[in-house]
C-alpha cells in the first residue's frame, strides 16, 4: 500500500471531481480529519483522513519542507 504524503499548503488532485467540476483541492488543516477548499469555487470541507487518502490521485506541492 501506498503511503500518501500531504501538508497544509499542498493542491491534491482528485479522482472524485467536486460539485463545481474541479479536481483541485487546497489543504487547509491536517489530523484525523482534513480541512481542504476547492481550487475551484473555494468552498471548504473537512473529511475523514481514511476517506480522503482513498480518492486522491496526486498531490502537487506548494509549502515549504522543513526536513
Ligand atoms: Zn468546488
Amino acid at each position: 500500500m501506498k503511503i500518501i504524503k500531504f501538508d497544509v499548503g499542498d493542491i491534491l488532485q482528485m479522482r472524485k471531481l467536486h460539485p463545481c467540476g474541479s479536481d483541485k483541492f487546497e489543504v487547509m488543516r491536517v489530523g484525523s480529519d482534513i480541512r481542504v477548499k476547492c481550487a475551484g469555487c473555494g468552498r471548504d470541507t473537512t473529511v475523514p483522513r481514511i476517506k480522503l487518502e482513498k480518492n486522491i490521485k496526486n498531490v502537487e506541492t506548494r509549502g515549504v519542507k522543513v526536513e
